[in-house]
């Protein structure tokens, strides 16, 4: 249930709803998004007649919900959201934006060269990389952390490009964001719930991908997490979920994130290289990405595929991304958008 509150409510009327809640022992998140506040409880509540009766004075409108994530439904806000980055890049409207990179910051050599020929070849607005990787094994490249952060800059710096990059945990989430455009919170990190109530206190875009084990209720309860903590700039992304099917890295499901859209307003990105996690297969799944009419695909590519220190066997080649940009290009103009 969501309580909106009057503009202006008189503050001892507030205090004696959120006491009210108290009182009865109703759960309630107290939420300020787009300058409006809201106290926010779990969809299975009831409500409570009498108390809203005598703070009247401080409720503009009470809202029964039928799931439990709320604030990230087309019920609470049947528009778009639109996140806007600055030089056209728009999330949240007719766009679909192509961010493009390597899996990992390795070097200097290895990303400068990435982004020339991204932004050089294909004008790529926003680059991806990750400095801090949440590996499976405790063995594997971890990341090149901070000194991975400063190149990124240097990206930016040279090339004039906007920056998505990882945060593992909320010790870095403050470095990162310093260096990140876009923080993206990844498949392993959906159910980190201190990470997501510190993404809630940012006031920059956060790309939260669907855990492979998730539920599409799940994601959207982690959606809810962030924007209860009152940062209302979200975006979701399907990168495929583990099934029974081994022989792709996992199973890109296209159903949810066409229901996504009609569940939620919030931007809605699609990845199709963790997806597959095969290179010749992604540019297909790719194009099947972009024909659902997303507002942006999350696609690794790698100077050196066959010497890639992380997700080596999905990382396209320049020359296949080449072959595929001009694809997207096609299908986003045939489903009504602009490729960018
Ligand atoms: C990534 O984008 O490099 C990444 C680690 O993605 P995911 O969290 O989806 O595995
Ligand atoms: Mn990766």
């Amino acid at each position: 249930m969501i309580i909106t509150l009057r503009a202006g409510a008189p503050p001892e009327t507030v205090a004696s709803l959120a006491q009210g809640l108290d009182a009865a022992e109703v759960p309630f998140r107290d939420v300020t998004l787009a300058g409006s506040r809201y106290l926010v409880t779990s969809a299975s509540w009831q409500g409570a007649p009498d108390l809203f009766r005598a703070c009247a004075a401080a409720i503009e409108a009470v809202r029964p919900f039928a799931t439990e994530y709320q604030l990230c439904t087309r019920a609470f806000q049947p528009a778009n959201t639109v996140i806007d980055l600055g030089d056209g890049v728009v999330f949240g409207g007719t766009a679909t934006i192509l961010m493009a990179g390597p899996c990992a910051i390795e070097s200097e050599d290895q990303v400068m060269r990435a982004a020339e020929h991204l932004v050089r070849t294909w004008g790529i607005k926003v680059f991806r990389a990750g400095a801090f990787k949440p590996r499976t094994s405790p063995y594997a490249f971890q990341g090149a952390e901070l000194q991975g952060l400063k190149l990124l800059d240097k990206v930016r710096r040279t090339f004039g490009v906007k920056i998505i990059t990882e945060v593992k945990d909320e010790t870095h989430l403050d470095v990162v964001a310093e260096y990140a455009d876009i923080v993206q919170v990844g498949t392993k990190s959906m159910y980190h719930f201190t990470l997501l109530a510190a993404c809630g206190r940012l006031r920059k875009p956060v790309l939260l991908k669907r855990s492979f084990m998730a539920t599409l209720k799940e994601l959207l309860q982690a959606a809810d997490f962030i924007m209860a903590g009152g940062n209302p700039q979200v975006i979701l992304c399907e990168r495929g979920i583990r099934t029974f099917e081994p022989t792709t890295r996992f199973s890109l499901d296209v159903g949810s994130a066409a229901l996504l859209r009609e569940i939620s307003h919030l931007p809605l990105v699609l990845d199709p290289s963790h997806a597959v996690g095969i290179a010749s297969l992604v540019p297909p799944v790719a194009q099947s990405a972009a024909a659902l009419g997303v507002d942006g695909l999350l696609v690794e590519v790698h100077p050196n595929p066959a010497q890639a220190r992380c997700d080596r066997d999905q990382a396209l080649s320049f020359a296949q991304f080449d072959a595929l940009v001009p694809r997207l290009r096609a299908i986003c103009g045939a489903v009504d958008r602009t490729l960018i």
